[in-house]
């Protein structure tokens, strides 16, 4: 099996400064990548900043495995496109783009104040917006542009006191559906991860023989394979976690036509129907895409009129 290089494309990874984000750098460092260490090095909280947090990772990169890479200490959310700058003032491009960095503000929704709300969802969702604004462009003139956003678990299925940031996590998701539609036609390939892994955000919750299996290194490979020329996977949402690899998708249950003639839109008939709206098992119409993207629309209409 031939080696997936990433010789002379240019990386950006944000958060990279720990955790997730540290692994990948050092992925694509050691397959060739000159890479953006971007960390702004505050706390879980998102509060304080310290540049040794990329320093590090930098010099790790540098000294040990004789790699390219470059610090950035920027916030996602307050400076982001100078990140994407780091990466052309440096390197002359940006190619691949790993919206990783990310905070924890957990609280149960009653208690949640509108701060706690803001600043996760300042940090996941437009941190991520500033960076691939800044990005696009370069991507689109060059042709070629790979994109991870970092969703969570707990943004496809919710979480106990992260309404903050399971609403950014999802909010992650649509905004790479949106932007997998509009990348394709430029060989952009935009796909999100719900990974589960150990760092300083999952070991005071789990316990340690879970976490012993969590490590951040299983999550990389599918990271890198999304990421690399080769593939043309996009639109895509995958969960991963302690060695396993899988895709998510939305399902739409068989649904329940009604008759186009006014009278039956009424919440009676909602009610008469609402096992055969709900219904998952006949798989006829349990397509994924927008209903009005569907080929067999006309064969929906069809079969409403007849109702
Ligand atoms: P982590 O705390 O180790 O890494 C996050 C990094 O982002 C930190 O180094 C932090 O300094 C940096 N950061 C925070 N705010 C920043 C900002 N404004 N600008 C730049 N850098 C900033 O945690 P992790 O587990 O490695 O998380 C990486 C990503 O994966 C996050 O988006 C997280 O939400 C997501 N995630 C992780 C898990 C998990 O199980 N660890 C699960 C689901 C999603």
């Amino acid at each position: 099996m031939s080696e997936l290089s990433f010789k002379n494309k240019v990386v950006v990874v944000t958060g990279a400064g720990g955790g997730l984000g540290r692994v990948y750098a050092i992925e694509y460092a050691k397959r060739g990548a000159s890479v953006v260490v971007n960390d702004l090095g505050g706390s879980l909280s998102g509060s304080g900043s310290n540049a040794r947090a990329a320093d590090v990772v930098v010099d790790e990169i540098k000294n040990k495995f004789n790699g390219i890479a470059v610090a950035n200490y920027d916030s996602v959310s307050d400076n982001g496109e100078n990140i994407i700058k780091t990466a052309i003032d440096n390197f002359g491009s940006i190619d691949i783009l790993i919206n990783n960095a990310g905070i924890l503000r957990d609280v149960s929704f009653a208690k949640m104040s509108p701060k706690e709300f803001g600043i996760v969802i300042d940090v996941h969702l437009n941190g991520a917006y500033k960076l691939t604004k800044a990005a696009w462009p370069y991507m689109k003139k060059q042709k070629f542009g790979r994109i991870i956003n970092t969703a969570s678990p707990a943004g496809l299925f919710g979480n106990f006191g992260q309404a903050n940031y399971s609403a950014a996590k999802l909010g992650l998701v649509g905004f790479s559906e949106t932007l997998a539609k509009e990348g394709y036609k430029y060989n952009i390939m935009v796909n999100s991860i719900a990974p589960l892994a150990r760092s300083r955000m999952t070991e005071n919750v789990l316990p340690p023989h879970i976490l012993k299996q969590l490590g951040p290194e299983k999550i990389a490979p599918l990271v890198l394979y999304l990421t690399h020329d080769s593939t043309k996977v996009t639109n895509s949402i995958f969960e991963l976690a302690a060695g396993f690899y899988g895709r998510i998708r939305w399902e739409r249950s068989s649904g329940q036509i009604f008759n186009p003639n006014e009278k039956y839109f009424t919440p009676e008939a909602i009610l008469n129907k609402w096992s055969q709206i709900t219904d998952f098992q006949d798989k006829t119409f349990n397509k994924t895409q927008h209903p009005y993207q569907l080929s067999d629309y006309n064969d929906l209409t069809t079969k409403a009129k007849r109702l």
